[in-house]
């Protein structure tokens, strides 16, 4: 049962008359005479500084009748810890609340109001470096932080609260089932308001973040008071609890703060005259909030708004800083910000430290700057966030603080991560993770592109695992995946920054070079073979297994599919010519800047001898049919093709070394025939007068640079050069069945890649 004195003295409504009614005439005789010995004793008290402990009593009860003592203990431990009063305040509405739901009556629910409200007021005795430590206690802090309740009990005490009061206040933190006890009361003995309070407390501790610690989720924390039922709360209680806040505890907790607030803005009720709720302390707002328009969309932005002032004090921490973090706005506001407080991460995940604090950069600076960090987020979990961070700075450039941004970027992220693993996924090659065709088609078409604009010479190396069939047939598949991985392993460790190596199908890679000439392509495709031929193959019993290798660099014209033709040629030609090797086909263009404008047999000729000869001819059969004959020359006389590019190819003929020549120098001279090929179409003149050109029947012509020169330089032999670079000539015009051709034919014609050459297996490029 609840002591009216004390009631009357605790709240706010006690006036001197009602005093002396409550109190008992006796001791508001006594307190009078008190009170007229202290007024007299006035000059002296103030002399000497102290009072008797009369004196004392009787100045608490003046206090507290005038302040009430609930209120003033409640703003001290504002001042001293802004969120436990606010924790204290929403517990003791709760407990009201709920109180008043259970039909309590009146009286008891005021003791359990003033209970809930001051049930941590002992923390006012709590040394700040306990009380504000961030992270966890020492032994020795737990300490000090547990004899929090027994001051509770102590200040209740001394400011004279109801035996109710004190024993609400004091079994609010006893367990339901004993273990902990403050008392000698257990379970159903306990006091209803203690359980109560022990519930509302546990809950709101639960669901309202701290910097250090992160907030649950309601249902959450009410699964947590499931799991301690029976021990630390009164299981009824909690299922009634649950009950009561899945319809209506919100509701009736903010009817129960309307009540309260009527209750104080009655007259009869109020504090005293003197202490009327001034207007400064009313409208008292976090900060700028100057207009209810910004106010409201503060409140209601999603994404969480922090002002910071000059001395990265925080101001403002709006509704969606509280979602977002978990951390109440009372608890962050005029704390100096430190990017630890919310365990701020950059893109890597590296925490910040305090002295790199994005948001002092952005002050210092001056700048705005959008940064993609992590938080912990009020799960405890690491959210990704955009934090933009916008320094405040006046017309005159001064600089008055930070506005903090912070959107919850978690979303975005995810999806961003989830395309990024569908994309690698779309990119990869299974078994070896090199990249798959489809990702080399695509990056294929921008290397030629962007090592074309920029003039620089881009390789394309192709190859293939020789015989592997037999490796499947003979060790099994397995031994074969193993040898495919272990070949694509190798060409990632040859690659350089810039390369590509993809699996082009089944046992066939493709490697681009970047910023590489085919010299340099060539060397690299040979290391390559060399080590894989060499490289034992555990599955294989140690056997190594060898592959072939094709190569070719971007020719001025080239598509990608002309490229990768180019090289599937010679990667062909090394098949034909015995495997385990590499064949090049086309030249390197770009090695030198100067050798761009000229054509390839003047370049061919500055490294090389003077010609002997150099002849147009023309024949009139298109280009394919012209290097079908040609066929036929090459063969007959035995020569070797050094290298086809485009339209070019260039061939030794050898002397013939066989027995009829016993001297060296009785043999023909040998020779480098290098020969370009050009088509021409034309329409046929009209025969008659009919006007239908149109229709005349077109001309196919093909036209062929030959330029012959001797091997080796010998000046004692170059009539015999001339002489047989003629034979050559005359040989090679029946072949072509072509004739002289004495138009004037501009070099450019020969330039114009025509890619027809091409189609033979031609044997390996040999001794370069
Ligand atoms: P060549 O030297 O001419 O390239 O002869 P080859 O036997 O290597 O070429 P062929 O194209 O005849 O055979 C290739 C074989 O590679 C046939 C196919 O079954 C096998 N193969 C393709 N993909 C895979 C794979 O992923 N794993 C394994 N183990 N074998 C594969
Ligand atoms: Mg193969
Ligand atoms: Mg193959």
């Amino acid at each position: 049962m609840i002591d009216s004195q004390q009631l009357e003295i605790a709240t706010p409504s006690a006036t001197g008359p009602s005093l002396a009614n409550e109190m008992g005439e006796q001791r508001y005789a006594e307190l009078t005479s008190l009170l007229e010995n202290w007024q007299q004793s006035g000059a002296k008290r103030r002399l000497a500084g102290s009072g008797s402990s009369a004196n004392q009593t009787l100045e608490n009860c003046l206090v507290q009748v005038r302040l009430g003592v609930a209120s003033s203990l409640f703003v001290a431990l504002r001042c001293k810890h802004a969120p436990t009063a606010s924790h204290s305040l929403r517990v003791a509405l709760g407990c009201s609340a709920w109180a008043t739901a259970l039909q309590m009556p009146r009286e008891e629910r005021e003791a359990i109001e003033v209970a809930a409200l001051l049930h941590d007021v002992g923390k006012l005795g709590v040394p700040d470096r306990v009380l504000l430590k961030p992270g966890p206690l020492t032994n020795e802090e737990l300490l000090l932080m547990d004899r929090y309740r027994q001051m509770t009990i102590e200040i209740l005490t001394a400011c004279c609260a109801s035996p109710l009061v004190l024993s609400l206040a004091q079994n609010s933190s006893s367990w339901y089932d004993g273990s902990r006890p403050y008392s000698n009361l257990v379970g159903e003995n306990l006091p209803l308001g203690a359980r109560l309070i022990a519930i509302m407390d546990a809950f709101d501790a639960m669901t309202c973040g701290q910097i250090y610690r992160p907030a649950l989720s309601h249902e959450r924390a009410v699964q947590q008071l499931f799991e301690f039922a029976g021990k630390q709360f009164d299981p009824r209680l909690v299922r009634g609890f649950a009950e009561m806040r899945e319809s209506d505890l919100e509701h009736l907790q903010s009817r129960m703060a309307a009540e309260w607030l009527q209750e104080l803005e009655s007259p009869s009720t109020s504090v005293t005259s003197g202490w009327q709720l001034s207007h400064s302390f009313a409208d008292q707002t976090p900060l700028v909030a100057d207009s209810l328009f910004q106010k409201k969309l503060l409140d209601n932005m999603y994404d969480a708004v922090v002002f910071l002032d000059n001395n990265l004090q925080v101001t403002l921490w709006n509704h969606g800083a509280e979602r977002l973090t978990g951390i109440e706005s009372t608890a962050i506001c005029n704390r100096h910000f430190q990017p630890s407080m919310l365990e701020m991460r950059d893109e890597k995940g590296i925490l910040f430290h305090n002295e790199e604090c994005p948001v002092a950069h952005a002050l210092q600076s001056g700048v705005q700057s959008l940064i993609r960090a992590s938080i912990r987020g009020r799960s405890g979990h690491e959210v990704t966030i955009d934090a933009h961070l916008m320094p405040v700075v006046t017309a005159q450039g001064t600089v008055h603080g930070v506005t903090l941004l912070l959107h919850d970027a978690s979303p975005e992220a995810s999806l961003e991560e989830r395309c990024q693993r569908l994309h690698e996924k779309a990119i990869r090659d299974p078994l070896t993770q090199v990249a798959n065709r489809a990702e080399f088609d695509r990056v294929h078409g921008l290397f030629v592109e962007t090592h074309t604009q920029r003039g620089l010479p881009c390789s394309l190396i192709i190859c293939d695992i020789d015989r592997f069939k037999r490796v499947n047939d003979t060790y099994g598949h397995p031994a074969g995946d193993e040898v495919i991985k272990s070949f694509a392993q190798l060409l990632k460790s040859c690659c350089r920054s810039g390369d590509l190596v993809a699996r082009y199908g089944g046992e066939e890679f493709v490697m681009l070079c970047a910023d590489c000439g085919i010299a340099t392509g060539f060397e690299r495709a040979e290391k390559i073979r060399r080590a894989f031929a060499e490289l034992p193959q555990p599955m294989c019993g140690g056997q190594p297994v060898s592959a072939s290798f094709g190569i070719t660099q971007t020719q001025p014209g080239d598509t990608p599919e002309i490229m990768l033709n180019r090289a599937d040629r010679a990667l062909l030609m090394a098949k034909e010519s015995g495997r385990n090797m590499v064949v090049q086909l086309g030249a390197g263009k770009t090695d030198s800047q100067r050798d761009k404008a000229r054509p390839w047999w003047k370049i061919w000729q500055a490294a090389l001898t003077e010609p002997v000869l150099e002849q147009n001819l023309v024949t009139t059969v298109p280009i394919k049919v012209a290097i079908e004959k040609l066929r036929g020359f090459i063969a007959d006389h035995a020569a070797h093709v050094h290298s086809i590019e485009d339209n070019q190819i260039v061939m030794h003929v050898q002397g013939d070394a066989g027995p009829l020549y016993r001297r060296t120098s009785d043999r023909p001279i040998a020779l480098v025939l290098e020969l370009a090929f050009a088509e021409e179409r034309s329409r046929a003149e009209p025969t008659n007068n009919t006007s239908a050109a149109v229709s005349a029947p077109s001309i196919t012509r093909t036209k062929i640079r030959v330029v012959a020169r001797p091997r080796r330089s010998r000046d004692r032999r170059r009539a015999d050069a001339v002489a047989r670079a003629r034979q050559l000539l005359s040989s090679l015009r029946s072949y072509l069945m072509a004739a002289e051709d004495y138009s004037q034919t501009d070099d450019s014609v020969f330039q114009r890649a025509s890619h027809m050459l091409l189609p033979w297996a031609l044997k390996k490029v040999d001794d370069r």
